[in-house]
């Protein structure tokens, strides 16, 4: 890779491919390193705030084709099933990631971008240019590389990040399912060692995904036997796996969670999405930060090859935008799930929630972002 105007994306899931889209229609050649192929289910409760609707119209996403849910409103209930419910105050849409990343694809091969189906091994830095080796043995060179490989990846353990030493109690569990639940309402409701969110997708299918504390869920034989045990003490989660029959062959699972801090520009890689930080899932809000930060990245890559500014200020320019629109929100994030897991105070919350209802989406407010502006 020579051309002057090239980025390359390690990893292709929502804002790998937001940036391939974005960066794709202003002109710079992407290619995308991502390891699986498409469309593939992932492990997410597929609710994704209304923020980036603007943004989703601007890059021509036309993403009403896919037939999302609208969803207005939150159920929130605690282990024993005390139950307050909101409204959203921006509100947001229910769509799989099996739709959504497919799509996204095959809108990015549109514009030109080049997708290579191979697991990156490896990112050097050397002399103002990476080297990128994927398992087949092959080398990629760019000037500009956007980390956008998630959570967790091998290539975390390469560059030797921070929160990648450290064990994560996090496990997280997602299947779909037919069944009766109301097309317009996002369901939170905790449970012992964890929380479970529950949503319609397109085509009228559940979903329904939940994090849970190691802990909590090692003496259970499987998660059939956790869902009956655990979850379905809340009387909420009791009737919803009640009235619900799963459609996947066996639910899918993912662990080693991690709500660590993460630098946004390590090793001059610029990253976004999870790779920068995850909010908890309790938010509802990694998918808009993971979209919302693929814009930003490709708005400082565009504006460094138009004015030859210096890498210094490419990066110093994305850490800065990075911080302002995502660290508050990490931090209301992290306070909350921790109040969350403590029943006494917890249960204080829901009292006062349940005395004075206007409180929610304040809260909710708190940890979400506002429209974003093109
Ligand atoms: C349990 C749970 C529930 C959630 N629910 C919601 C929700 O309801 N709403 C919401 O907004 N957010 C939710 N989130 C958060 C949301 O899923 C993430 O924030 C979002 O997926 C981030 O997108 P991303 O592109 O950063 O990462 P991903 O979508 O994970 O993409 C990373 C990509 O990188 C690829 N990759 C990794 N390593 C390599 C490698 N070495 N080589 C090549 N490719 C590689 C992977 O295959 C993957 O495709 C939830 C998260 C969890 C854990």
């Amino acid at each position: 890779m020579t051309n002057q105007k090239e980025v390359l994306i390690l990893g292709g899931g929502l804002a790998g491919l937001t940036a391939a889209i974005h960066l794709s229609k202003l002109g710079i050649q992407v290619t995308v390193i991502e390891k699986n192929n498409y469309p593939k289910h992932k492990v997410c409760g597929e609710y994704i705030s209304n923020e980036v609707l603007p943004y989703f119209e601007w890059l021509d996403i036309g993403i009403s084709k896919l037939e999302p849910t609208s969803i207005k409103k939150l159920q929130f209930s605690t282990q024993n099933g005390t139950t307050i419910t909101a409204n959203l105050p921006l509100g947001g849409f229910g769509i799989s990631r099996y739709a959504l990343d497919f799509h996204l694809y095959h809108l990015a091969i549109s514009l030109g971008c080049i997708f290579v189906h191979e697991t990156v091994e490896n990112v050097v830095f050397e002399k103002d240019e990476f080297e990128v080796t994927t398992s087949d043995g092959t080398l990629f060179k760019s000037k500009i590389v956007l980390g956008a490989f998630g959570k967790r990846s091998t290539i975390d353990v390469k560059l030797n990040r921070n929160f990648i030493q450290k064990k994560s109690h996090w496990l997280a569990i997602k299947s779909h399912y037919i069944g009766d639940f109301p097309n317009d309402l996002v369901g939170l409701h905790n449970f012992e060692g964890g929380y479970c969110g529950v949503s319609k997708v397109e085509n009228n299918v559940i979903n329904i995904c939940y994090i849970a504390n190691y802990e909590a869920y090692k003496s259970h034989k499987n998660s059939e036997d956790f869902q009956k045990d655990v979850l379905s003490k809340n009387p909420n989660l009791k009737k919803i796996f009640e009235n619900a029959t799963l459609i996947f062959d066996k639910p899918l699972s993912i662990g080693q969670i991690s709500f660590d801090k993460k630098e946004a520009v390590e090793n001059h890689i610029l990253m976004i999405g999870d790779t920068a930080g995850l909010i908890h899932p309790l938010c509802g809000n990694g998918m808009a930060m993971a979209i919302h930060s693929a814009k930003i990245a490709s708005e400082v890559v565009f504006s460094y090859y138009e004015s030859k500014c210096s890498r210094t200020s490419l990066e110093e320019q994305y850490i800065k935008k990075w911080k302002f629109n995502f660290e508050k929100r990490l931090k209301a994030a992290r306070f909350l799930a921790n109040i969350l897991q403590k029943p006494r105070i917890s249960s204080i919350l829901m009292r006062t929630l349940v005395k004075l209802p206007f409180v929610l989406p304040i809260i909710i407010k708190k940890t979400h972002g506002k429209t974003i502006i093109i």
